[in-house]
């Protein structure tokens, strides 16, 4: 077997033993036990969410982006509009994924630096009635700054429309409570911060948007509606499912919730941001963004200007000490991104810090400022 490795990216993300060893099992995909485990899995996302009766969750085979399309696909009428609020990569994906199936779409573009403009959401939902729907994304991977999702969702309330979270690189770690934001749907998966294999996504979703949005998906295999009747018909998901990814997704859950839940995982991965921020601001290294907008998730750090820093080198140096970063993505600045998600505390970070500094040395990068 190859070394362990950290994973200090967007995903796919470190994952326990424990969730690693409850795939080694073949399930029937209608055997009673995994419809069981299937049940208690969707039962166990709508509570996180302090959803009730009026919600309900439906997986989706695929990586997240296969959520968020179905979300968008099956929720926005093929007649209707939507408003995508874009400061990043996830943003501009959900225009691009409406412009696929044809669904009329206007952005609010931000630079990738700044949070979505509330301001402009105001303005352009009061001048625009044919306005429907709004995609807002709640931590902006890209980047990893923290949209204002409260306030996004209180404008798209007050204007009478309905609100489509992305939320998929903070679900699970930063509060996202249905009594407190009103959301027509939330998509995920099950690889970020809840700690599960990638393979699945899912979207929770209030039942009386699901039930009117029957017939609108533009796709057989992503629509929401029909995954969600069949469930409720048969306890089945239609088409295969990925049987040991639910079944590891199930007990990524059960140590999700002795973690402390929501509360508990945040309260890790504050720790293992503060652990990295403060480490790298050591070495001299510049974050993106100021302190304010930063979600404890992912952390964007400015490309040091010193020409020994070579970021491939950088990169692979450190792969092969058993720590995968992630290149930037960003158009504001050149830079790259550290993870502070997955099955990693703060000692593994610690460890992080010092396989950088090691490999700034073989390097000879004197300064790592920007
Ligand atoms: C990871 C992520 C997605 C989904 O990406 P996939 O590569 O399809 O899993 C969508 N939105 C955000 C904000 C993400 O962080």
């Amino acid at each position: 077997m190859t070394q362990h490795q950290r994973l200090l990216t967007p995903g796919p993300l470190t994952t326990t033993e424990r969730v690693k060893r409850a795939m080694l099992r073949d399930w029937g995909s209608r055997n009673a036990d995994f419809i069981a485990l299937n049940r208690a899995v969707l039962d166990r996302l709508v509570e996180l969410i302090g959803g009730g009766d009026e919600h309900v969750a439906v997986p989706m085979q695929g990586s997240g982006s296969f959520a968020v399309e179905a979300m968008l696909g099956t929720l926005v009428p093929r007649d209707g509009k939507l408003l995508v609020m874009v400061n990043g990569a996830y943003g501009a994906r959900m225009v691009e994924m409406a412009r696929y199936m044809g669904r009329a779409v206007v952005a609010i573009e931000d630079p990738e630096d700044r949070p979505g403009d509330t301001r402009r959401l105001e303005e352009t939902l009061a001048a625009d009635p044919a306005i429907g729907h709004v995609a807002a994304v709640y931590c902006e991977t890209t980047s990893g700054i923290l949209n204002p999702i409260d306030e996004i969702a209180r404008i798209a309330a007050r204007h009478g429309r309905a609100l489509l979270i992305d939320a998929m690189s903070a679900f699970g770690a930063l509060p996202l409570d249905a009594a407190r934001i009103r959301f027509e749907a939330v998509a995920a998966s099950a690889n970020k911060c809840l700690e599960g294999v990638p393979g699945m996504g899912f979207v929770l979703a209030r039942k009386d948007a699901l039930a009117a949005a029957e017939g609108n998906a533009h796709s057989l295999t992503l629509d929401l509606a029909a995954q969600h009747a069949a469930m409720v018909r048969t306890g089945q998901w239609r088409f295969t499912p990925p049987t040991h990814v639910l079944a590891a997704f199930h007990e990524a859950l059960v140590q999700h919730e002795e973690e402390g839940g929501v509360e508990g995982r945040g309260r890790r991965y504050r720790e293992n941001c503060r652990v990295l921020v403060d480490g790298m601001r050591r070495l001299g290294f510049q974050p993106l963004l100021e302190e304010a907008l930063q979600a404890p998730i992912i952390v964007t750090f400015r490309m040091p200007r010193d020409p020994a820093f070579d970021f491939l080198q950088f990169y692979d140096r450190l792969a092969a000490k058993g720590f995968v970063i992630y290149p930037g993505k960003l158009t504001v600045a050149p830079s790259f991104r550290i993870g502070c998600i997955g099955a990693l505390g703060a000692d593994d970070m610690h460890a992080a810090m010092a396989a950088i500094e090691a490999t700034l040395g073989e390097l000879g990068v004197a300064n790592s400022r920007p």
